[in-house]
């Protein structure tokens, strides 16, 4: 017991402290807005149309107590029908096209679309072929892309404010903020 109790002195604390970057403020900032915007919580229904997991791992990171997404105000539901914005990743496999225009279809309007990921952006490192449609936009509207592979959490996080701030600046006639993120282009349904 002694040895183990001198052994604690003697190494002291090892776990690493707190991160000091802009997330605290910018969270701040994005809760403030939701909440002028919404007054209610966001529901975002996420929707894998294809991808090999690494954009979900990210998005996974937005619910843990870092970033802490639920105390945004910002949950994940189960069903479209629930969901005013849709979360898609990956390029869309040819099987997953009828079921994401029919998750499309059953969510209430404003519907709101972000396409993560480089692959939801353009098709990424799968493109388009006989199995991947491409980019999400191939398939149904999109509002906002978050480029990158995979896009870090945060940027996420940027793009669903993004996709929310230009559905208030439509709402009330203005132009939407200019955002690094990629524009969206409006796809084709078909
Ligand atoms: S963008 Fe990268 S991490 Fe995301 S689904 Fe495509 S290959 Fe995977």
């Amino acid at each position: 017991m002694w040895k183990i109790l001198t052994q604690i002195a003697r190494t002291g604390q090892r776990t690493e402290p707190a991160p000091h970057d802009a997330l605290p403020a910018a969270s701040e900032q994005i809760q403030h807005e939701l909440l002028a915007i919404l007054g209610q919580a966001l529901a975002i229904r996420h929707v894998d149309a294809g991808s090999c997991n690494g954009c979900e791992l990210e998005i996974h990171a937005l619910n843990n107590p870092y970033y802490n997404l639920e105390g945004l105000g910002i949950k994940f539901v189960a069903s479209p029908r629930h969901a005013d914005m849709l979360l898609v990743t990956g390029p869309v496999s040819r099987n997953m096209a009828q079921a994401l225009r029919r998750t499309y279809d059953a969510t209430p309007a404003p519907k709101l679309v972000v396409a993560v990921g480089d692959c939801g952006a353009c098709g990424g490192i799968f493109g388009e072929s006989y199995a991947s449609c491409g980019g999400v936009s191939t398939v149904i509207p999109v509002d906002v892309t978050v480029p990158g592979c995979p896009p870090p959490p945060l940027e996420i996080l940027r793009g669903i404010l993004t996709a929310v701030r230009r559905c208030r600046g439509s709402a009330q006639g203005e132009e939407a903020p200019a955002a690094h993120l990629i524009p969206a282009k409006v796809g084709t349904h078909g």
